[in-house]
């Protein structure tokens, strides 16, 4: 017999171990991964954190290349809260601020 997990819809306070949390559903803020915490910057994912998150954009750029920073793509981003830090890939860094 196969058990599909649900499909991941929201993340849920820090240490939440709410029914939706034990079955795949929500995820607990502390088990969230980069790509679950971009995904809930992106809107992919509901917050029901309460959680303030700091986000840092990081440029890298080569005036000969890449020209003005207006022109420049961001190359990773941190986001951090409370005492855990998060760190997206340039993909991830892009995604997120391509939805602001
Ligand atoms: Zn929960």
């Amino acid at each position: 017999m196969s058990y599909d997990r649900p499909r991941l819809l929201a993340i849920d306070p820090w240490d939440c171990g709410c029914t939706e949390c034990l079955t795949g559903e929500y995820k607990p803020l502390r088990m969230a991964s980069a790509s679950d915490i971009a995904a809930l910057l992106c809107g992919e994912l509901a917050g029901n954190t309460s959680a303030t998150f700091q986000v840092e954009i990081r440029y890298e750029v080569r005036p000969d290349s890449d020209g003005p920073l207006s022109k420049a793509a961001p190359t990773a981003a941190t986001v951090s809260c409370d005492d855990r830090t998060w760190t997206l890939d340039r993909y991830a860094a892009r995604a997120v601020l391509g939805s602001l």
